[in-house]
């Protein structure tokens, strides 16, 4: 992420006196690697996931490669995942060993469509990975009954979806694991960082070894582990950001409802029945090719706006594989969705500003 000359950006990560008080606070105790900030940051953010165990560690990434490990998912292995985000989601079934499978996504939704995750199970599938891509939660009721007909773990990729919810049950409880992050730009973050919840509590164990070595008795390592702590310094950032946000969540809710209600001509979020979006992005469809369009009018009015994500996963060159079967949806959202401003700090006439430039582009012609 970088700084920002428009006046209104893409997303404006929050950095107050409260996290820098927090921050010095903690380098002051002189306690600044995983201690006690972690420790309750961790049984503060368990509240998030319905009191579901939660282990700290340095980023999404890890939280979602740590999970892997810790259930044994490496070589010979298949994780199905969606190519319709983040290759974050992908590295890290590639960190361990195992192959991504990329199923098609549901076009309203964005998120892994049921029938074409049953299409590609086979022999060798291990997990479904499914992602809560853009804050809206994936179908797990019909995700999760398919993962116990074939005995698949399911890691919920919840990275962009902090308090999201399906039928009132919040992401981060359906699966196995479900794995957060705390990037500036996300609903919340730690500057750097990221969460595992489980309902296992084995599982729980396995993965506090993992991110320190495999020791819980220092240097009476029990298995081979990684360094993928977070440091109290981040938690204690990450204590302030978890009071703020339920209102920034609610923010964004009444945000997106706000752009709803004036956009016109454009495709706005679809929400599925009985999901709560919490809106890490609020993402239009501008076809027949007149995206460009739009963004460059919102950047001649100074209002950011980004594609996520330009390049599905399959077409990244460490994942291309001519003999794969296509995945249209995703080829088809990749080349016409465009995120615009959502983020908490949006005033009313930014807002308004925002809808009108999007109007004025691509609306109704
Ligand atoms: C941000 C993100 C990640 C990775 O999180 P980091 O904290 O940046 O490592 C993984 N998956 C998705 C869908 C993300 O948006």
């Amino acid at each position: 992420m970088s700084g920002s000359n428009l006046s209104i950006p893409a997303a404006r990560p929050v950095i107050g006196e409260a996290e820098i008080e927090a921050v010095v606070r903690v380098l002051r105790s002189g306690h600044v690697i995983q201690g006690p900030e972690v420790a309750a940051f961790e049984e503060e953010f368990s509240e998030l996931v319905a009191g579901r165990s939660c282990v700290a560690v340095n980023s999404g990434t890890s939280a979602l490669q740590l999970t892997l490990m810790a259930l044994g998912i490496g070589p010979g292995d298949e994780v199905v995942v969606p190519s319709f985000s983040f290759a974050a989601t992908a590295n890290a079934v590639r960190l361990v060993g195992a192959e991504p499978v990329f199923a098609d996504i549901t076009p309203g939704t964005y998120c892994l469509d049921p029938l074409a995750t049953a299409a590609v199970i086979g022999p060798r599938t291990a997990a479904l990975m499914p992602v809560h891509l853009y804050g809206h939660p994936a179908a797990m009721d019909r995700l999760m009954p398919l993962a116990d007909r074939h005995g698949l773990a399911v890691i919920e990729d919840a990275c962009q979806a902090h308090d999201a919810a399906l039928h009132g049950q919040p992401v981060g409880t359906f699966g196995q694991a479900g794995c957060f992050s705390f990037y500036p730009t996300k609903n919340m973050h730690t500057l750097e960082g990221g969460m595992i919840s489980t309902a296992d509590p084995q599982l729980a164990r396995t993965l506090r070894l993992l991110r320190n070595q495999g020791m819980e008795q220092r240097y009476e390592n029990e298995i081979v582990g990684a360094n993928m702590r977070m440091t109290d310094v981040a938690a204690a950032v990450g204590r302030e950001q978890l009071k703020q946000l339920p209102a920034w969540t609610e923010r964004r809710r009444a945000n997106a409802k706000v752009l709803d209600s004036r956009i016109e001509g454009l495709p706005v979020p679809q929400v599925a029945d009985g999901a709560r979006h919490v809106y890490h992005q609020y993402t239009v469809r501008v076809p027949d090719g007149r995206r460009d369009d739009v963004q460059q009018e919102l950047a001649r009015q100074s209002i950011g706006s980004a594609v996520y994500y330009p390049t599905p996963i399959h077409r990244l060159k460490p994942y291309q594989d001519p003999g794969r079967p296509p995945l249209p949806e995703t080829d088809r959202a990749a080349a016409e969705v465009l995120s615009l401003p959502v983020h908490p700090t949006l005033g009313p006439g930014e807002l308004e500003r925002i809808a009108q430039a999007v109007n004025l582009a691509g609306g109704a012609r």
